[in-house]
């Protein structure tokens, strides 16, 4: 006899199976590695021209649930780079355009929406199994760095200034210390500095979104690409360098 239960899950499957035909003929793509994606959780902090398409990108993949931190609302100064927000946007909470744009890309997705900044925020309304720093200033970066360290979670952050851009990610094991302030130790002035105070173009952003989003896919379908280490990624001449990072035994944040 066929049980309600069986026929949601065989339904579920054949969904699965259709939605992702494309990405599970790969070799390295299984149904199982699918299934996992489903049900992982993400949070993407910062959704400008970085986390908003990393986002896109994500739940498009599979990702089962992610949570949105962020504070502004839409000006029409992002609209050149942050491509998912529109005219008729214009005033409105960014969480809230991007929570709904995920939904339209699959209603069963799971949005959480933070409309704060991530300081503003205790770490554990936001804990997830993956935390990505996309915001425009290093006091997110360094806290969020620090949080998850103590936790033992992974973290990625990246950045774009100009036509430069760099992508991190650290697994933050219990085995072995490495992180963000390994390779820069919190010195000076942690103010905002927004990207397009620097000068920038929008598909340089979206590349370094994309790439960032691809490492981390990459990880949370259990084929890193990025372990520890750090890309530079020159979007003027498309040159990109990787290179692994070392503990460094006198941060602060080392046991
Ligand atoms: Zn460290």
């Amino acid at each position: 006899m066929i049980t309600t239960e069986n026929i949601d899950i065989h339904m579920e499957e054949h969904e699965l199976l259709t939605r992702y035909y494309s990405q599970l003929i790969l070799n390295d793509i299984s149904i199982s590695d699918q299934t996992h994606l489903w049900d992982k959780h993400v949070s993407v902090v910062g959704l400008g021209g970085l986390g908003s398409p990393l986002a896109v990108y994500l739940v498009a993949a599979g990702l089962g649930k992610v949570t949105l931190l962020d504070s502004d609302c839409i000006e029409v100064k992002n609209l050149h780079r942050q491509v998912f927000y529109t005219q008729n946007d214009l005033g409105l909470k960014k969480v809230q355009c991007l929570g709904n744009h995920l939904k339209k890309i699959n209603p069963k997705v799971e949005v959480n929406l933070i409309p704060q900044k991530s300081w503003e925020v205790k770490f554990s309304e936001f804990r997830s199994d993956l935390i990505i720093d996309c915001a425009d200033n290093l006091k997110t970066t360094y806290e969020l760095n620090s949080e998850c360290v103590k936790n033992n979670l992974p973290f990625s952050t990246a950045s774009i200034s100009g036509y430069q851009g760099q992508v991190f990610m650290f697994n933050n094991t219990e085995e072995s210390h490495c992180c963000y302030e390994c390779l820069f130790e919190e010195v000076g002035d942690l103010n905002e500095n927004d990207c397009a105070d620097v000068g920038v173009l929008g598909p340089s952003v979206s590349m370094i979104a994309s790439i960032q989003a691809q490492c981390v896919l990459k990880k949370l379908l259990n084929n890193p690409i990025l372990e520890d280490g750090i890309l530079r990624i020159d979007t003027s001449t498309m040159k990109i360098k990787k290179n692994k990072i070392n503990t460094n035994n006198s941060c602060k944040l080392s046991p």
